[in-house]
Parts: structure tokens; C-alpha cells; sequence
């Protein structure tokens, strides 16, 4: 269901993949904001450069749309090496990544998307192979059961995940650099925004864009989106440039609001005060009564709300604050707003 979100950080259709391929940042130049993740990552791949090794590996933590795929590509671009793209889920046996990691050169870049979705069997696979550059292969079984010790290439590994709590922590802590990569500012999304539309020949001002910008949950898959939504009201309902007043139009009319939520955030907040009195409610209970996955929730739909805060994270389950509150016009039952705020 979140799939069809406007608002979801996620891809939700194949062109939109395609598109999203066009308008990926190429250097880290072109990558707009995370300043401080940008000046490590330079850093990185200078003394990687100057003693013509690998890059370190590198684990990327944050929800969906907010660039680790577009960093791994930017790293194997300034290093001048091949991406070699997999996820967690989709290796399954021990032999899947043996194929891959024996197939890597010298400076290569492994990217493993959803990282927190290895099995346990395939995690222990990969300690050697990260920190060794060699993997342990068993061939044959009982009586006859050999280790083969395979030499690998330097590669680097770049791990993507949403979910770091759900990493154990020896494969974490083989990792370089680990950084959390959080929602961009408004400003940031901005000038995203303003780099897409000259991309997609779209002619569009600052204000527009600024409006598009404070409606995208603070990812830039998000305001991608958004972006081409109003191009298209524009192009519908004006004479195909957007004004500040057509952007909020054409995105009021898509169900997102002016903090960029859609129904399903409105709805989790108003179930929380209204079934809930405010909370604390667990996730359990939430996704039952909303119909929907836990790990959409988690990883789609709190995350945002967390950091603006509207929804707490308490022990006993989810709160929603005064201003979430406010913002959908309701009140707070008394006991959540006393001890809240
Ligand atoms: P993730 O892997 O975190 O889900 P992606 O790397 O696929 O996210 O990013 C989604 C899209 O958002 C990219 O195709 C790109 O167009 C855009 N994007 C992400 N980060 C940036 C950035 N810092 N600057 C410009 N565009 C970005």
C-alpha cells in the first residue's frame, strides 16, 4: 500500500526508476547538502587515491530516497571503479555472494542495499571477505568436508540500510565509516528541486520550488516527485509555468498537506489520539489498526514524524505531541498533554 504513497521514499514506479537514474547527482559536487558526510567521504577517497588503495568500506544508515544508492554510485565515480549492485534479501545461499565477491577486481564497489537483511549464515560469510579480502568456502560434506581459502580482490563495500539497530554490531563495526544520514533542510531540498526541473527543462522559480521543497518530508526522492506533479498541474491547469500558488494547488490536491503529509500520516496521528487518548500505543497495535506492515511504518511513515516531532518513541509505545495535535486541528486528551509537555 505505502508503495503508491506520493510522499513514500521508496520508488513507486519502474519510470520513475529510469527518471530518478537521469537526475542522480553523478559527483559529490553535484551531491547537494550533508556537508560534514561529504567532507569525510572526500577525505576518504583522497587517502585512498594518495596510497592507490581501496576505499574503505563504508555503511550508510537513513530511510528511503534520502541518497545512499546515489552516494555508492558517486564512490565508485570519483574512484573511476565498477558498482556492483546487490541487497541483503536477494543473497540467499553462501554460494550467491562467493559468485560475486570472486567476480570483483582491484577498487571494485560492492553495494549491498537493505545490509540488515543478510542472513546470519551469509554475515559470517562476509567478515573474511571485509576484512581479510579472502573468503572461507566449504566444498563437500562430514568425512569429506574441505575449507577452501579463495584470496579476493581489495574491494570496497558500501552497506545501505534503514534499520542500524538491526545490524550486529561485528558487522557494523568492520565498516570505516558509518554515518547516519539524516532528513535534508528545506534549503537543501531547494536547490534540489531548482537542479531537477533545469534537468527536465521545466521552467520553474525559487518560490515554487521552495514550496515544493517544504512538502517533501525532507527527501529528495520526495521532491523528484513532487516536482513533476506540479509540472504537470502546470501544464494542465496554467500555461505550463509554476507559481507558488499552483505548486501548493497541484500538491493539496495529490492529499499532501503543507508539512508534507499525506492521508496515512494524518490517519496514524489521528488514531493514536483518538482510539489511543494519545498514547502510548505499541506498533503492534497501530499497524493493526491502520491495516498496514509494521515495517512500513518503521521505515516509511515514522521516521519523518519522529524528526519533526509529532510522534514520540517512549518505552510503552508511540505518543503524538501537542503540535501534530494542532496541526490536524484536535486536541490531546489531558493526560497525554500533561505529561508530554
Ligand atoms: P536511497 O538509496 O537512500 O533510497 P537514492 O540514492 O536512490 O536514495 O536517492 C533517490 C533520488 O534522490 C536519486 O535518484 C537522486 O535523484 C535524488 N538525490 C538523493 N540525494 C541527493 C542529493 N544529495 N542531491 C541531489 N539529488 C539527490
Amino acid at each position: 500500500m505505502a508503495r503508491e504513497r506520493i510522499v513514500s521514499g521508496a520508488p513507486v514506479t519502474p519510470d520513475e526508476d529510469i527518471l530518478q537514474f537521469t537526475l542522480r547527482p553523478r559527483t559529490l559536487n553535484d551531491y547537494v547538502g550533508q556537508r560534514e558526510l561529504k567532507e569525510k567521504l572526500q577525505v576518504l577517497l583522497d587517502a585512498a587515491k594518495m596510497r592507490n588503495e581501496s576505499v574503505e568500506h563504508v555503511l550508510l544508515y537513513g530511510p528511503p530516497g534520502l541518497g545512499k544508492t546515489t552516494l555508492a554510485h558517486i564512490i565508485a565515480h570519483e574512484m573511476g571503479s565498477k558498482l556492483i549492485s546487490t541487497s541483503g534479501p536477494a543473497l540467499q545461499r553462501t554460494g550467491d555472494l562467493m559468485g560475486i565477491l570472486t567476480n570483483l577486481n582491484e577498487g571494485d564497489i560492492l553495494f549491498i542495499d537493505e545490509i540488515h537483511r543478510l542472513s546470519p549464515v551469509i554475515e559470517e560469510f562476509i567478515y573474511p571477505a571485509m576484512e581479510d579480502f579472502k573468503v572461507d568456502f566449504v566444498v563437500d560434506k562430514g568425512a569429506f568436508a574441505k575449507v577452501i581459502n579463495v584470496p579476493l580482490k581489495r574491494f570496497t563495500l558500501v552497506g545501505a540500510t534503514t534499520r542500524a539497530g538491526m545490524l550486529s554490531a561485528p558487522l557494523r563495526d568492520r565498516f570505516g565509516l558509518y554515518y547516519h544520514i539524516d532528513f535534508y533542510e528545506a534549503s537543501d531540498l531547494q536547490t534540489i528541486v531548482l537542479r531537477s526541473a533545469s534537468l527536465l527543462d521545466t521552467p520553474i522559480d525559487r518560490e515554487s520550488a521552495l514550496t515544493i521543497a517544504q512538502r517533501s518530508r525532507g527527501t529528495p526522492r520526495i521532491a523528484n516527485r513532487l516536482l513533476r506533479r506540479v509540472r504537470d498541474y502546470a501544464a494542465v491547469k496554467g500555461d505550463g509555468n509554476a507559481t507558488p500558488e499552483l505548486a501548493a494547488k497541484a500538491l493539496e490536491a495529490e492529499g499532501v498537506d503543507p508539512k508534507g503529509l499525506d492521508e496515512l500520516d494524518r490517519k496514524l496521528i489521528r488514531i493514536i489520539i483518538e482510539y489511543y487518548k494519545g498514547g502510548p500505543v505499541g506498533i503492534e497495535a497501530l499497524a493493526a489498526t491502520l491495516s498496514e506492515e509494521i515495517d512500513t511504518l518503521v521505515d516509511m511513515v515514522e521516521p519523518y514524524l519522529l524528526k519533526i516531532g509529532y510522534i514520540q518513541r517512549t518505552k510503552r509505545g508511540r505518543m503524538a505531541s501537542l503540535d501534530a495535535a494542532r496541526h490536524l486541528g484536535m486536541k490531546l486528551p489531558g493526560t497525554a498533554q500533561e505529561t508530554l509537555f
